[in-house]
């Protein structure tokens, strides 16, 4: 069969790469220069330092299998998330914290030197409310598991940057990310399995396409027309796009990132929130804290603020509030009248997807069609449970 993947990220590369192994010729099209999507990595000429160009990736997953799958195309080496915050006490008083919110920041916060179960007892007894019996919100959760003071030094600004939205029209589930940690465990992620690719992800997705079979052409945006030359379209393109706009655009919030050198080690560490509203940016990346089996001693480093996409800006964060949701459910109606083509991955089911779920919907995006084609059924839309 001709198959056609609309964007070269890890949706379009993984099912490029499964479909082609099974003997399927497969063309992957992508509207910028480079492969990898929003994942994309570049070694700065400068400096030589690896930079996740569209912001940082922090690989971190569960699942074995996929674990297995890139560390088939790239080596994986140790790499530890250690988040820091730079916000103010409950004095006033501008200081650096260790996130997720951990034992460590508890007695640094309060003054404290409180052992686990007494720093358990005093967030639980002192500051979390506990009148919020079923936290909706992101404010109710916030305020139901750490409290208020925690709640305004380490959520609530930055929330508000990058959201633009208060948190009390947020739901409880994008702080649910989060994890509160009553030991000084500072590993941001839980995960099993957490490491960064040696020469970037740009080279792992170079890997997983090439194969024979997948054509990659670069810097053509797709057009529906194009796709009647195909047998079936896997598309990871946005979702409202496929459809023209025709009901109107689900909303994102996009990133606008000021790059900015240094000479030597700008901040020690990769990732530093700002928790202050009146602070314009959320973070600073510093990306050779990304790769620390490197040495440079230049630096090249990421203010990141957010704010509403416009067209022709990149989608990063989908809002999926209760408009968007609405808009949602219609283009999945019509999604689900279309006939030759899967909608796949970040942008095609409009949910925000770290970079293992992708993988493993990619996976079994990949496997339930080619049992399909088996069976000689016809091949399933892939669109499930995005609501
Ligand atoms: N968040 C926050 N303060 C922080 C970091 C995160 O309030 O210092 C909130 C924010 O609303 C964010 C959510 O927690 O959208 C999830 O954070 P995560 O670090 O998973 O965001 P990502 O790195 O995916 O942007």
């Amino acid at each position: 069969m001709k198959i056609l993947c609309v964007g070269a990220g890890l949706s379009g590369a993984v099912i490029g790469r499964q479909l082609a192994e099974a003997g399927h010729s497969v063309t992957v099209v992508d509207a910028r220069s480079h492969i990898g999507g929003n994942c994309h990595t570049e070694r700065d000429a400068d400096t030589g330092v690896m930079v996740h160009v569209y912001g940082p990736h922090i690989f971190h997953t569960d699942d074995a299998e996929v674990w297995d799958y890139v560390n088939r195309f790239e080596t994986f080496l140790p790499y530890k998330n250690r988040v820091k915050t730079t916000s103010l006490d409950p004095g006033g008083k501008r200081q650096v914290f260790s996130l997720p919110v951990n034992l460590h920041t508890i007695n640094q916060f309060f003054g404290k030197t409180l052992r686990p179960e007494e720093a358990h007892a005093f967030i639980t007894e002192e500051q979390a409310d506990t009148s919020i019996e079923t936290p909706e919100t992101f404010e109710e959760q916030a305020l139901r598991f750490v409290g208020k003071d925690l709640y305004e030094a380490f959520f609530k600004g930055y929330t508000i940057k990058q959201w633009g939205m208060h948190p009390s029209g947020l739901p409880a589930s994008i702080l649910k990310r989060l994890p509160v940690r009553f030991n000084y465990d500072d590993n941001y992620f839980f995960h099993q399995f957490q490491g960064m690719p040696e020469n970037g992800y740009t080279a792992m997705i170079a890997k997983i396409l090439d194969h024979p079979g997948i054509t990659v052409t670069l810097g053509t945006a797709f057009e529906r027309a194009g796709a009647a030359e195909y047998d079936h379209v896997f598309y990871s393109g946005p979702l409202d796009g496929w459809f023209g706009y025709e009901l109107g655009r689900l909303g994102y919030r996009t990133l606008d990132f000021e790059r900015f050198t240094h000479q030597g080690d700008y901040q020690g560490c990769a990732v530093m929130n700002y928790g202050e509203e009146t602070v314009p940016y959320t973070r600073i990346t510093e990306h050779k804290h990304f790769s620390p089996w490197e040495n440079h001693e230049g630096s090249v480093c990421y203010r990141e603020f957010s704010r509403a996409c416009e067209p022709g800006d990149v989608p990063y964060y989908p809002i999926r509030q209760v408009k968007e949701k609405a808009l949602l459910a219609e283009y999945v109606r019509l999604a689900q009248q279309e006939e030759g083509v899967s909608f796949v991955g970040r942008l095609g089911t409009y949910r925000y997807l770290d970079m293992d779920v992708t993988i493993r919907e990619a996976l079994d995006c990949a496997r339930g069609f080619l049992a399909a084609q088996e069976q000689g059924g016809t091949a399933p839309v892939f669109f499930t449970d995005v609501i």
